[in-house]
């Protein structure tokens, strides 16, 4: 966290400034009063004298000693003997000057010292004044009566509220700066990130430098779970999990949409009736706070913070992570409908499978990926039979229908990892990866048993027979090592399969072969 201490001179300057200028109007003062006072020859020139130096050391401290922290920050020590000099020489003079004087120079400058030192420079230089003060009261007084026993702690106790409130005001600041830099930064970097990893990285980063949590995850809704993301525990990262929505914390804050703050979990946890499930290191944390991810009427996650200390978070947390909230609900959004864009972008708008481009550049990786692995792949190049004839004769509507359920059938029938794509019209090209052209042709057969069993109705609701499709399959680096190669040797065995009749698969190029099935 960045401290007040470490703020430019300018600012510095800024902040003394009303101090600086009541001291100097002070001594004005006594510049005037001196003469017109009535006062005896030395009280008259210990005055003037008070007077004119306080002016030149208040204009030097204020114009040059402050811009030297900048410099030298770890010689500030010689700036406070400098002013406590100042002081302990005001206070033993002090019974030559107006009433009160001494005491008002002592606290302005008790109050500089807080807003530009620490807590304990302050202290060390109000002891040092406060002892001078005793010391002058006790030597100047004959006799120590009520008010000169109540006037010694005057002095010491009001500069102690005096730099406790600046403190305090200094601490409140403080945080609010460092709250508005980290709000500032979440915003900006948020602002430029499209992508859902991206967004949930910058923000748990937020929170781990905004508060003071043993725990932190960033929650997403998956269907009646909570997934978490970036899971933290106690210096570990956890890998992602889901948790129920019913019965846990999250799962609260997530169906009441409101944020939920627990300063003592253990006494809470029996109110709020939860069960609570111990996630990360086998420790129980004491006090947490959750805020939900609402973007519009939707409620996208949850960011979480836990600790093993008893009421780690108070209000002002739960504002901050509620704002950090709001711009991550915001990213969250703009990175679901930029990744439904581009995923849009990347298919066949009526199937709903690759494009042709997009499945290339797929099919150009997988073989990379493969190769380093030595790894075999196959491609299974796909036509329907007699598709114009289908269309002519039930209508194009119909025939979507058909390209439909047939990409369908071919999800069904293959792995996570195969890709699937439009070649072009009604024809598809599947690609599998780390397999055989032996199992590539039992896919192939699958595929094609599946077709024969596809229900379509036409216009009148009347089922119509089923499309029959033709195969070629291809295998790398068994037919070749060349990926345009691999393309055209599989799409030679389709137009192999055509015309041996069609509804078959063509895995070899010879005719003879064995992988050929006829229907
Ligand atoms: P073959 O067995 O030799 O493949 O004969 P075919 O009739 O299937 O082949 P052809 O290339 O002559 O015709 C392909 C047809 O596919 C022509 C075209 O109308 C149809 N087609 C292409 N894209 C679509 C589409 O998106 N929807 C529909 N309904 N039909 C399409
Ligand atoms: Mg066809
Ligand atoms: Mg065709």
């Amino acid at each position: 966290m960045r401290t007040l201490l470490s703020i430019p001179a300018r600012q510095k300057q800024a902040l003394v400034f009303p101090a600086v200028l009541t001291a100097f109007i002070l001594n004005l003062l006594l510049l005037v009063y001196s003469p017109i006072a009535g006062l005896n020859f030395i009280e008259n020139q210990v005055s003037l004298a008070t007077a004119l130096l306080k002016i030149a050391y208040l204009t030097i401290f204020y114009l040059h000693l402050i811009p030297l922290l900048d410099q030298y920050p770890k010689r500030d020590w010689v700036i406070l003997v400098f002013n406590t000099i100042v002081a302990v020489f005001i206070e033993f003079i002090g019974h030559l000057l107006p009433l009160g004087y001494s005491f008002i120079c002592i606290i302005l400058m008790t109050a500089v010292s807080a807003l530009i030192f620490n807590r304990w420079y302050t202290y060390a230089f109000l002891a040092c004044a406060s002892f001078a003060h005793i010391v002058t009261l006790g030597l100047n007084s004959q006799n120590v009566t009520d008010s000169v026993f109540l006037d010694l702690f005057f002095l010491p106790l009001l500069g102690i509220a005096t730099t406790e409130t600046l403190l305090k005001l200094q601490s409140s600041l403080q945080w609010e700066i460092n709250r508005q830099q980290i709000i500032n930064k979440v915003s900006r970097s948020l602002s430029s990130s499209l992508e859902i990893h991206q967004v949930i990285t910058m923000v748990t980063t937020a929170v781990q430098s905004a508060l003071d949590a043993d725990t932190y995850y960033f929650g997403l809704i998956e269907e009646d779970t909570v997934h978490l993301e970036l899971f933290y525990d106690d210096g570990e990262f956890f890998p992602s999990m889901n948790v129920p929505i019913e019965g846990t914390l999250a799962g609260r804050v997530i169906q009441t949409r409101q944020p939920l703050l627990i300063v003592d979990l253990p006494e809470e946890r029996k109110k709020l009736n939860i069960d609570f499930k111990l996630v990360g290191k086998n420790k129980v944390s004491l006090s947490w706070l959750g805020v939900p991810l609402i973007s519009g009427k939707e409620v996208l996650g949850i960011i979480a913070v836990a600790s093993y200390q008893k009421a780690a978070f108070d209000q002002r947390d739960q504002e901050l992570l509620e704002n950090i909230g709001q711009r991550a609900a915001m990213a969250l959004d703009n990175a679901y409908h930029h990744l439904e864009v581009e995923t849009r972008s990347q298919m066949d708008s009526l199937t709903g499978v690759l494009n042709h481009n997009t499945f290339l550049a797929r099919l150009e990786q997988m073989v990379q990926t493969t190769q380093v692995c030595g790894q075999p792949v196959s491609l299974i190049m796909l036509d329907i039979d007699h598709f114009k004839q289908y269309n002519d004769t039930y209508g194009h509507l119909t025939g979507d229908r058909v390209l439909i359920e047939l990409t369908q059938t071919i999800r069904h029938h293959i792995k996570k990892d195969d890709l699937v794509g439009r070649w072009g019209g009604e024809e598809f090209i599947i690609a599998l990866p780390d397999t055989q052209p032996e199992q590539a042709y039992l896919v192939a057969e699958r595929i094609r048993a599946a077709c024969q069993k596809i229900i379509i109705l036409d216009r009148d609701k009347k089922v119509i027979p089923a499309p029959t499709i033709s195969q070629g399959i291809a295998c790398l680096p068994r037919d070749t090592t060349v990926l345009e190669k691999l393309i055209d040797i599989a799409d030679q065995r389709l137009y192999v399969a055509k015309e041996r009749g069609r509804n078959q698969i063509q895995a070899h190029t010879t005719v003879n072969d064995s992988l050929v099935s006829k229907n």
